[in-house]
């Protein structure tokens, strides 16, 4: 059997799995990252530890190729992180996916987090049953994938899917990206934190310092009214963006991940009441909006993903 290996760069952990073709992960592992070590000693022990993997697989069972997913712009022939991950500086300039691919004898492909974890949606969960789609996962920030004609679109350098960064308001604040007013501003889990808390001042109430988006998820899910009329807000912004793009691309789904994702109907439901006001009628008509699939083991599956996509 063919196993692709599946390694996803986090800001403190890496894991590592062996996936089927099929999408069963078949082992899996972590390793604590300290993310101010080298490249090789950040990059050595996931390798150590996916050797281990590979000496516990069954006879007949075969690595044939490795994905990685790191944040940041990725060139797409070398696998080199050109920038964008700030939270790993030492990936930055160098290629996991040469370093890996030489020492396992097989395929690397390097790829974006979220494009990764799109190719995953697309083989093995929510975007198994669509050939074209666009997916956000919201956390800390906004990442995006495009699925279009069956196949994860790359763009000529690997660079394509910063859908966080759509223009949604030109007098909206600046961005670490350069322009102004990106959706990421308004519908991050930052963002959500942020309009959260600024709520709760107008209230009287003191949000505290250790409020989290995922806490805010979760008391919109309780029922409190100010985090409702947060995520209310944020699904008008996503509405925003994905009508940009079904007008542009002719999607038949928008497909949410990430952790903001699990407040579930409380967020799709205002991105699909708002949706008709940002697109054509036609370009709106029959288009799914539902949650991502993977959850625990997305990082590990999107990178296998992209790779047996990318070995074909
Ligand atoms: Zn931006």
């Amino acid at each position: 059997m063919e196993l692709a290996a599946g390694i996803d760069f986090g800001g403190t952990f890496a894991k590592i799995g062996l996936v089927e073709r099929g999408g069963r992960v078949r082992s899996r592992a972590q390793v604590a990252m300290d993310p101010r070590e080298s490249f090789e000693g950040i990059v050595e022990p996931v390798a150590e530890t996916l050797r281990g993997l590979i000496a516990n697989t069954a006879s007949g069972e075969k690595l044939v190729t490795i994905g990685i997913g790191t944040p940041g712009f990725i060139d797409k022939t070398e696998g080199v992180l050109l920038g964008g991950c700030e939270n790993i500086p030492s990936l930055q300039k160098r290629s996991v996916q040469q370093y890996l691919g030489k020492a396992f004898g097989v395929p690397a492909f390097a790829e974006n987090d979220a494009t990764s974890a799109a190719a995953g949606e697309l083989a093995f969960g929510a975007g198994r049953n669509y050939s074209n789609f666009v997916f956000i996962t919201i956390g800390t920030a906004i990442g995006g994938g495009l699925v279009l004609g069956g196949r994860v679109y790359r763009g000529w350098r690997g660079f394509a899917g910063e859908i966080g960064h759509l223009c949604v308001n030109r007098n909206g604040p600046w961005c670490n990206c350069g322009s102004r007013g990106c959706f990421e501003q308004y519908a991050s889990g930052t963002a959500i934190l942020r309009v959260y808390s600024e709520k709760l001042r107008k209230r009287g109430e003191n949000p505290g310092s250790s409020l989290t988006a995922r806490e805010v998820v979760e008391r919109a899910r309780a029922g409190d009214p100010c985090a409702r009329d947060t995520l209310e807000e944020a699904g008008m912004w996503i509405a925003q963006a994905f009508g940009s793009l079904l007008n542009v691309l002719d999607l038949e789904a928008c497909i949410v991940g990430g952790g903001v994702s699990e407040a579930g109907e409380i967020l799709l439901e205002p991105i699909r009441r708002h949706l008709p006001d940002h697109c054509w009628r036609q370009t709106g008509s029959g288009v799914i909006v539902r949650t991502a699939e993977l959850r625990n083991d997305a990082g590990i599956l999107g990178a296998a993903a992209q790779a047996f996509e990318r070995l074909e």
